[in-house]
């Protein structure tokens, strides 16, 4: 069994709704409430952005808190190194080339107006918690579609409010080659070119708004952040307390926010049944101070500061606390994992990659499930991470304007050098032998178009015929800010 939820639910016994039901209760048969799941991702924020991971200049006590009362992992790796392919591969547990979101008609995320996306056939979370009477909200950055049939609506959340993809995607200062950036309520556009430095606030409304109306049932609230991406559009009074400028400030706009929802929680009385966690869905540019650690490299990349970010999960009583642990977790183990907690799980009609790691998040053990992840950038695999061992043969550049490379022969032992400074692939033969096996069975499954191989396990991407972006730019519209003044992007 792998949770400590009762077998009587996770056989599939008769207990749907917003109760589980327990056969270990002393009156033989008691009915537990589910617990609610929220789940904040942020975008962009680097491993060492936070104060409990060693940031210098950013001051985050509510995550600290967090992290101080849950568990922090130190080797968690999102899917991909940029925000479609992660977003969709940690919600539906699937490595990005399964799903077919590794690449979007060649281009590595997804642009206003693209008639591909997340194929509605794909499970995600919201859609398992949803069958067993989950409330389900999404606030925040989407990135896996704007076509209607794309859109969180369609994947499982009763309710959706937020950006449909990344907050430069819009008409900004000297590159308005996209249509007004539009804010959805549900599948309407409510808003064109909204004020995005008082959006973190509207997310957070929108988000207690959603956990007050759900407070007697079982819910789940993804809040996937518009910060830290740029540009930076951040309220003053964080600009104000900021030692690391508008980067700062963003990452002290992610805290408080954190921290709102949290004492909104504890003010219902909701905090010892709900799991909180917090994580980013890649990397840090790095070109505002060294926001991913001690890490080598930047969002984009597959060097581990690109896919190793954040991951903190709290649930008191459950979950233990302030435990560090550096076992390997996945964005795509969220999924099966948080639905193993909620009492089901994934529903099998289709592959997945994720695992149910629940029993070490649950801290019944210390070691995790998986010891294995493949790191990959669009369609092309970069290397893979095995234990201690990390085997790299291509690599590339996003900040500064390096070059790309393949064909290297390169591995690290991630344990002493998790910064990736020391090739020892000379010393260790047999490693390299034993890894490069195990990219060649992954090449063959989920492709690599470095190596021009097709996987056969992959599923297409979502795809429409007649696309339309979701807003088109009218000179005689009067726009709240009818152009974005930061030039900013990426
Ligand atoms: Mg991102």
């Amino acid at each position: 069994m792998a949770t400590d939820l009762p077998s009587c639910m996770i056989n599939g016994a008769v207990c749907g709704g917003s109760t589980i039901g327990s056969c270990n209760g002393p009156l033989g048969f008691i009915m537990k409430k589910r617990p609610n799941i929220v789940l904040i991702n942020a975008d962009d924020l680097g491993w060492g952005d936070l104060g409990c991971t060693g940031h210098p200049l950013h001051k985050t006590p509510h995550l600290d808190r967090l992290a101080a009362e849950g568990l922090r992992f130190t080797s968690f790796y999102q899917g991909s190194p940029v925000c479609s392919p992660s977003r969709g591969a940690m919600l539906t547990g699937c490595y990005p080339p399964r799903i077919g979101f590794d690449s979007f008609e060649g281009r590595g995320v997804l642009f206003p107006g693209q008639g591909v996306g997340l194929d509605p056939r794909e499970e995600t979370l919201a859609s398992a918690l949803k069958k067993v009477g989950y409330a389900t909200m999404h606030v925040g950055k989407w990135h896996c579609g704007d076509q209607p049939e794309f859109l969180p609506t369609r994947h499982g959340f009763d309710h959706y409010y937020g950006l449909p993809y990344s907050n430069d995607m819009g008409r900004q200062g000297g590159r308005d080659t996209y249509p007004p950036l539009p804010l959805l309520s549900d599948e309407e556009v409510i808003e064109q070119q909204p004020d995005q430095t008082g959006l973190t606030a509207r997310y957070v409304q929108k988000s207690i708004e959603f956990i007050r109306a759900n407070q007697r049932r079982p819910f789940f609230l993804y809040l996937a952040h518009m910060h830290v991406h740029l540009p930076h559009y951040v309220a003053k009074r964080f600009e104000l307390e900021s030692k690391n400028g508008a980067y700062g400030a963003a990452v002290a706009c992610i805290d408080w926010s954190t921290g709102v929802i949290m004492a909104e929680l504890k003010r219902l009385g909701l905090d010892e049944n709900t799991i909180v966690i917090f994580t980013s869905d890649n990397g840090s540019r790095c070109d505002f101070g060294k926001s991913n650690g001690h890490l080598r490299g930047t969002k984009n990349t597959c060097w581990e500061g690109g896919m190793r970010v954040p991951l903190i999960v709290r649930w008191p009583g459950k979950v233990p606390a302030g435990r560090v642990s550096d076992a390997i977790v996945t964005g795509m183990d969220l999924m099966p994992t948080l639905a193993a907690i909620a009492g089901t799980r994934p529903n099998g009609k289709r592959r997945i990659d994720g695992m149910d790691l629940s029993r070490l998040v649950l801290g019944k053990t210390r070691t995790s499930a998986r010891d294995t992840y493949f790191y990959y950038r669009v369609s092309g695999l970069y290397g893979v991470r095995k234990g201690k061992w990390k085997r790299v043969v291509a690599s590339n550049s996003y900040v500064g304007g390096g070059s790309f490379e393949k064909g290297l022969d390169l591995l690290f032992d991630l344990d002493a050098d998790p910064g990736e400074t020391t090739n020892v692939a000379g010393a260790h033969p047999r490693i390299v032998r034993k890894l490069d096996a195990l990219l060649e069975q992954c090449r063959k499954d989920l492709g690599d178009s470095i190596a021009g191989v097709v996987g056969q396990g992959r599923r297409p991407i979502g795809w429409v015929p007649w696309p339309k972006p979701l807003t088109e730019f009218d000179a005689n519209h009067p726009y709240y800010m009818a152009m974005y003044d930061l030039g900013d992007a990426g």
